[in-house]
């Protein structure tokens, strides 16, 4: 029976219909009542940002937040690769269905189906939307839009702006967005962290925002907040995540009583460069669209690794019989484009036998010599120019020469807040799109997914659905923040602050955090098992108390404390660290970027147990220092056929 508590709202009736159908029940908010209607949202990346202009362009008031001095400066800026879209331009007989069926088997057969379905079905609006703001996407020579290949796939649906696609699409969804804040329909307030979430009679109603430059703490009301702060992956301390990257929004909501879906579903991607010494906080992601045309190798004699090591030759010394292509080797129907999941964990495996190249025997190569060879220089620098000049820049090393040096690491998030098909949470009025939601990835999200997804929710889905909830509110007068649930969560968060003042200890932040991020890379990291999670639960337990103990807040809430903000948010890492191992141990199977050791198959790969485990867990908090109880949503796949993945034949 279907859990009370998790109702997804799927419509019923065929799958290709069920957008349509859904729609077309959506009660609509007439436009002199969408005036009088407030939405609070909360991210301004590709999530946010195309929500709140959406929204805005609607004429609804929205009251738009983010941590950075300026909306564009958001995570998103960062994606690289491309944004998938059904459109066929290749003519290698793609379709929704198509994206649709991949997708479902990317992520292991764990997430919705119906969601799934959906996200295919708007892809194609997606570009026609971002081209019509002049995003500048990469186009053929007779003006067609070009296309790529990612991992998983077998066709090329990837649209791209070089290495630069995130940032392309941020400013188009920025433009649209500045022009609804020269309207007056949204109000943007850039350097404000939401430190709480206000919610009167079970309803979502506002949050209790920081001022990153004064330290005010402010409130801030609305009849429905949507969350779109992105993904927990800097809970590891080292990841591609922007620095600012947080999970503590989504955490505040499960607090407040908003169920967290699958935390231990965490992407590790295959391509970053290589951790290179302990004094480092950030880790550089090599773009997957590298994949293409860059072919990934180890050398197959241990000789020729130790002079590697040694720096006693050069990688491009070694002659072509030596060179084991393991994903060729391995997986010859998709060769070097595995899904992410599948190439990390068999990067791993050759450096745990011994094959790992660089000093620490942890990287192995990612090598364009075939590709100059076979495209040329100038074709090859219009297609990844600007990765070739950041790898180089950051380990002078020039990928013309010598193979780039990659190894796996943390990269995105899978999991987060339990939404409904309608993208709200178990929280009436509280909404989360991007990668703050679980939504559509399961248990591994394919390259250029989330870009697709982030603005599918913020241009397509989230504004037609929230008018479902705010059809009910128009005659509700403005939220009054002085209510005492303002009052209370205010209080909450001030005493909050003055507790991390009054530590005084005498570590920083930022060297308990990396301790964290030991803690989960040994035991919650590519491979887990019972005892290790065991472990971090315990271990993160101590580290906690340390923290509380022994942690060094300098300066004063008055003022710009980027010390205290990391702090605020490292209170919250340590609750999805542990939340993370506890869905970990929870789920006894190998599924996606989940990895259980105990559950794999003779050549080492996962080894799902879709009897016992085909249902997404969505954790409810119960209070501080309890168990959270686990929910299940079960996954019923009517329109594909469940199979065990396979990217051999
Ligand atoms: C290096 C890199 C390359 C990538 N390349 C690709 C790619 O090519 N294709 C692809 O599909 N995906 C890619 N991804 C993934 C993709 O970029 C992200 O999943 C996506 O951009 C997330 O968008 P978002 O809107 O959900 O959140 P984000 O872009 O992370 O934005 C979060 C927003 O929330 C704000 N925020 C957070 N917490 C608070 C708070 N408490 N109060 C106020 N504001 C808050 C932040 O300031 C920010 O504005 C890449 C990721 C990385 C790290």
């Amino acid at each position: 029976m279907a859990d009370p508590k998790l109702i997804s709202n799927v419509p019923e009736g065929p799958l290709k219909d069920k957008w349509s159908k859904r729609k077309s029940s959506i009660r609509v908010v007439s436009p002199n009542n969408k005036r009088k209607l407030e939405i609070i949202v909360v991210g301004t990346g590709l999530g946010g940002a195309s929500a709140a202009a959406s929204l805005g362009e609607m004429g609804y008031n929205v009251k738009i937040f983010c941590i950075s001095d300026s909306p564009r400066r958001a995570h998103s800026i960062a994606a690289q690769g491309g944004i998938n879209a059904a459109k066929n331009y290749q003519n290698d007989n793609d379709s929704v269905s198509r994206l649709f069926f991949d997708t479902v088997k990317g992520g292991d057969y764990r997430s919705r189906e119906a969601n799934v379905y959906r996200l295919a079905e708007v892809s194609a609006a997606i570009i026609d939307q971002c081209v019509a703001q002049g995003v500048p996407f990469a186009r053929e020579y007779g003006g067609y839009l070009a296309n790529r290949s990612f991992g998983g796939v077998q066709g090329s649906r990837t649209f791209y702006a070089r290495g630069q696609t995130g940032q392309q699409l941020l400013l188009g969804a920025y433009a649209s967005l500045n022009k609804e804040i020269a309207a007056g329909t949204v109000k943007s307030y850039p350097r404000h962290e939401m430190l709480d979430l206000v919610i009167i009679n079970g309803e979502a109603k506002g949050i209790i925002a920081r001022n990153l430059v004064t330290g005010e703490i402010e409130r801030f009301g609305a009849h429905a907040v949507v969350l779109a702060t992105g993904g927990y992956g800097n809970t590891y301390f080292l990841s591609t995540n922007a620095m600012n990257s947080n999970g503590s929004a989504a955490m505040q909501a499960y607090r407040k009583g908003a169920f967290f879906a699958n935390p231990c579903f965490a992407q590790i991607h295959p391509t970053c460069i290589p951790v290179h010494g302990d004094q480092q906080c950030k880790l550089t992601l090599m773009s997957e669209s590298l994949r293409n045309d860059g072919r990934i190798w180890v050398p197959k004699k241990k000789e020729d690794v130790m002079k590697l090591r040694k720096h006693e030759i050069k990688p491009s010394q070694i002659p072509e019989e030596d060179r084991d292509y393991y994903l060729e080797r391995r997986y010859p129907a998709f060769g070097n484009l595995v899904p992410r999941d599948v190439a990390s964990r068999a990067a791993k495996e050759r450096c745990d036998a011994g094959f790992g190249v660089n000093e620490t025997g942890l990287a192995v190569f990612l090598d364009f010599a075939d590709a100059i060879k076979r495209l040329g220089h100038q074709r090859v620098e219009e297609r990844y120019g600007n990765l070739f000049q950041m790898y180089e820049k950051i380990t002078s090393t020039s990928p013309w020469e010598e193979p780039m040096m990659i190894y796996p690491a943390i990269h995105y998030t899978m999991g987060g807040l339990w939404v409904d098909y309608d993208l709200q949470t178990t929280i009436p009025g509280l909404y989360a799109i991007g990668e703050a939601n679980f939504s559509d990835h399961g248990g591994n999200r394919l390259g250029a997914s989330a870009l697709m997804q982030g603005l599918a929710d913020g241009y397509f889905i989230l504004p037609y659905t929230i008018g479902n909830y705010l059809s009910h509110k128009f005659s509700e007068p403005k939220t009054d923040t002085n209510a005492p649930e303002f009052e209370e969560a205010e209080k909450a968060v001030k005493e909050r602050i003055a507790k991390l003042f009054a530590v005084k200890g005498t570590e920083t932040v930022d060297s308990i955090h990396k301790k964290l991020g030991h803690i989960m890379w040994e035991y919650v990291g590519m491979a887990r098992n019972e005892a290790g999670l065991k472990k971090a639960i315990v271990e993160i337990g101590k580290l906690r108390e340390e923290f509380w103990k022994n942690v060094r807040v300098p300066g004063t809430n008055e003022e710009f404390n980027q010390e205290l903000e990391k702090a605020l948010r490292l209170v919250d890492f340590f609750d999805i660290g542990e939340l993370m191992a506890r869905d970990a141990l929870n789920r006894r199977e190998s599924c996606g970027g989940h990895f259980r050791e105990e559950m794999q198959t003779e050549e080492g790969e996962t080894k799902r147990d879709d009897e016992n485990f085909m249902y997404v867990a969505a954790w409810e908090y119960k209070g501080e220092g309890k168990e959270p109880e686990l929910h299940k949503e079960e996954l019923k796949y009517e329109n594909i056929k469940i199979v065990t993945r396979n990217y051999k034949d």
